[in-house]
This record gives structure tokens, sequence and C-alpha cells, in this order.
């Protein structure tokens, strides 16, 4: 054994026990360091002939990089839509690199049904029908590929053909239509050779970013029975708008659609009494995409993604091999996701949802709806902004009200200040600015901080 390996195996409790501490200081300074630093330049370094150890390589850690890192698991970063990490989930995640388990099947370890008991956790606290399977992924981005991946096998399936088997040359080309899609479908498009320009756009409703049913009813009747692929939205990132799901999951007595609902974070709406009703007809998708990393507020990397066809995706995602075992009718997760190697991200989210239940997470959603209300009030106050769009959850948009242009400068001075973190966007056409909440660490405090941060940043 190299000798700093075996040094480091020697004292592998000390180790442990000093990154421990390490991170608890962090974490204790997480609310006061600058939330989104300059990342700054640092010199290359070449890679070590003989390593440091273990000890070595968290002392240069925390010297050339750890002061550039954001506190985006901190109270006031509100950019994208960035969740931090509840005590139990990080416990669990470290377990989970402690274990370090290969996810693929029930062979060797009971990994797997952690993973299954999670997942149908996840559907419970969702209020989804038991008729969903699932599995986890890295990320919405992924659990979006993953659902329009089931969904061009359905197609296929209506024309007869299998494009697992045949590829695309053998399915024609796919409309795929929604209102206000999030970047990563156009990505996921691109990724299963559908292609970007398979997405139309259907108009939203008057000053929304929800689609017009009846218009979406109209680009379904000019495709005259050909079978499409319908992506829904469940909270937009701009506005937090939702479609009418299931007026959009009617529209499947009268043409032949795969229904995709991507509700990343919109899916937590359920928790709050009074907006559970966004996620109407939520379970009637054929698909759904729902992050974990965000509004769960588990560690990255971390999503599921849930269908009801779990034969179709079988046959998109298999990957037969002798000592892998049969596909047969309830397949391991190896033969359901685009990885076959995986980590066992399900840790962190049983760990949070077995410490702190319905009850804890329903808090989570519900401080943070409450704290972005506060914040619109606050900026409704001020000359210096405009909302954009009513608070309808957990995001905040809105813009300079003399001068839309100066978001971007805004955002910069915000970030400058160390105080905050939001991100510029355009909405309907204005540069614009967001902050989104759906950290459990905020509170009203923060809100308060954020808002003269803002006031100070708008000079
Ligand atoms: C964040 C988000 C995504 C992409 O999520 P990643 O976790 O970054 O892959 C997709 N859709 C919506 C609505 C989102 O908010």
């Amino acid at each position: 054994m190299d000798p700093r390996l075996d040094d480091d195996l020697v004292q592998l409790p000390d180790l442990l026990k000093e990154t421990q501490e390490h991170a608890v200081r962090l974490l204790e300074g997480l609310a006061e360091r600058p939330v989104a630093p300059p990342p700054g330049r640092r010199e290359p370094v070449a890679l070590p002939e003989r390593g440091e150890g273990a000890r070595g390589a968290l002392e240069a850690f925390a010297r050339r990089w750890e002061p550039g890192f954001s506190a985006s698991a901190g109270p006031r970063y509100l950019g994208f839509v960035t969740g931090g990490s509840t005590p139990a989930a990080l416990a669990g995640d470290w377990l989970t690199g402690a274990l370090d388990q290969n996810v693929v099947g029930d062979l060797d370890s009971a990994a797997a049904g952690l993973e299954r008991e999670t997942v149908s956790w996840l559907r419970e606290l969702l209020g989804l029908p038991v008729a969903y399977e699932g599995a986890f992924v890295s990320g919405a981005t992924m659990s979006n590929v993953t659902g329009l991946a089931i969904a061009r096998e359905w197609i296929g399936e209506r024309r007869g053909v299998s494009v697992a088997e045949q590829g695309l040359a053998a399915l024609g080309p796919v409309r795929v239509l929604s209102g206000s899609p999030h970047s990563s479908i156009g990505k996921a498009l691109s990724v299963l050779g559908l292609g970007r320009s398979a997405l139309r756009r259907v108009e939203s409703l008057p000053g929304r970013e929800a689609v017009d049913v009846d218009r979406l009813a109209e680009a379904l009747r000019e495709l005259d029975g050909e079978p499409a692929i319908v992506v829904a939205n469940a909270g937009t990132v701009n506005t937090v708008d939702y479609d009418d799901l299931r007026a959009i999951a009617a529209l499947r007595e009268r043409h032949p659609f795969w229904l995709h609902v991507d509700a990343a974070f919109g899916a937590f709406a359920a928790l709050s009494p009074e907006h559970a009703h966004l996620v109407d007809g939520l379970g009637e998708a054929d698909s759904i995409c729902v992050d974990l990393h965000k509004w769960l507020n588990v560690p990255y990397d971390s999503a599921v993604q849930l269908t009801r066809r779990r034969d179709l995706q079988a046959r998109v995602f298999q990957n037969s091999a002798a000592y892998l075992g049969a596909v047969g009718d309830d397949p391991d997760f190896v033969h359901l996701t685009p990885e076959n190697s995986r980590r066992l991200r399900a840790l962190a989210a049983w760990f949070t949802l077995a410490a702190y239940g319905r009850e804890g997470h329903a808090e989570i959603v519900r401080r943070d709806v409450a704290l972005a209300a506060r914040l619109g009030e606050r900026l409704a106050a001020m000359p210096a902004y405009r909302l954009l769009a009513p608070v309808r959850l957990n995001v905040v948009c809105f813009t300079v009200a003399a001068d839309p242009s100066r978001a971007d400068e805004v955002a910069r001075a915000v970030a400058a200040s160390g105080e905050a973190f939001v991100t510029p966007t355009v909405y309907a056409g204005v540069p614009a600015l967001r902050a989104a909440f759906s950290n459990w660490r905020t509170t009203e405090a923060d809100v308060e901080r954020v808002a003269e941060a803002l006031a100070r940043a708008a000079g």
C-alpha cells in the first residue's frame, strides 16, 4: 500500500473527525460568509506526484478553493431554484459515501429496497397514486430525459415500431407541445434525437406562463390523430405558473398524446393546503419529473422520475447481460435509468423524510412560500422596484422600475455586497430579477437583509 494511503487507513477515525469539525465550522459560518463570492483565478497546480495524505488535501482545499465557494447551502442564496441540505439529509449523504453502494439491483444488497421505499414515500408525500413507479436520477434534466425517452417509446408503440430496437429512423417525426417549457426540455429532445425543433410552443393565457388549453387542443386537433407528446409545466421558473393539468389530461379523451409533467419544484405545492390545488391532476400524468435537490433540501445531485409505464421504460433502458440477470416483470434499477452503476442517492432523501416526515417538509414549504410573499410585499412598497407577476408560490419576479435594463447590474451589485444572491432573467421580454425561496434555513430576518441589500443595490 502507498505509505500515505496506509497512514490514512490507520488514522481514519481522526481524519473523519477533523473533516467533520471542518464541515461544522463551515456550516456555522454559512449565514455570514459572502453568499456568492467572485470565483477569482487560481494558479494551476500540477498533479502531485506524491500526495500529501487526506489531511494535506483538506488543508490545500481549505486554502486554495474553499474561500471561492458560494454559500448556496445557506439562507440568502436565492438564485435559480436552490435548496440546501437538511441536517438529516447531510448525514444520509455522508453515509452514502461511507457505504459506497452501487444500486444496480437486489443481488447483493438491500440498497435497492431502500430506494424503492424512498420512491414510495415521495409518492405519498406528493399525493400521487400508487400506479407510479420511480427511480432516482441526478436532477430534473435527467428526469425529463428519462420521461421523454419513455414517451418516445410510447409513440413507437402507437406506430407499431420500437425506437429502442429499430432506432429513430423507424419512428419518423414527433411533435412535442408545451406552453412555457424549461430549457432542459430542449436539451432532452436534443439528447433523445427528437430534435429541439420538434418542440412547438403553444400560446399561454394572457399575462401568464400557463398554457392556453384551448390553443393546445387546437394544436392537437391539427395533428389529426398522430400521437404526440405534451410537456405540461407545474411551476415555471420565472413566475411559478401552473398549467391546468386536469384540463390538459382530459384532452387525451379526444387526442392521443403522452402527458409528461415537469414539476421539478412545483410538485411541492402539494404540501401547502392553500396551494395544493395548483397540482390538481398531477396524478394523471404518464410521466412526472420532480427535483429533490431543490425543495426537498437534499444535497446535489438528486431527482426522481416517475412513470406509469415501466414496461416501456425497461424497453428503453434495459441493460441485459448474463451476470445481471433477466429483465423480468420487476426490473432492477440497472434496466430503468440512463446510468448503470448508480450512487445510493435515495439515502439522503430517506434520511430527511425519516427525520422530519410530512410535517417537517410541509413546514419548510409553507415558510418559504410565506417568505417569498413577504419579500414581494417589501419590493412592492419600494419605488425602485416593480413586481412583474404576482408571487404565486416561492419565487419573486421583479424589475428595476425606472429602467429594467439595469436588472443585470443590480444582480451583480447584490452579489458583490455578499449579502444575497438573486439571478437575472427575462420575463415577457423585460429584463428582470428572480428571488427563489427553497432553502430550509431561511428566516424573516434573512428576508429583511435581502430587502435591504436590494434597496441599496438600486441606488
Ligand atoms: C431546475 C429545473 C429543471 C432542471 O433541473 P436540474 O436539476 O438542474 O437538472 C427542469 N425543470 C424545471 C421546472 C426546473 O425548475
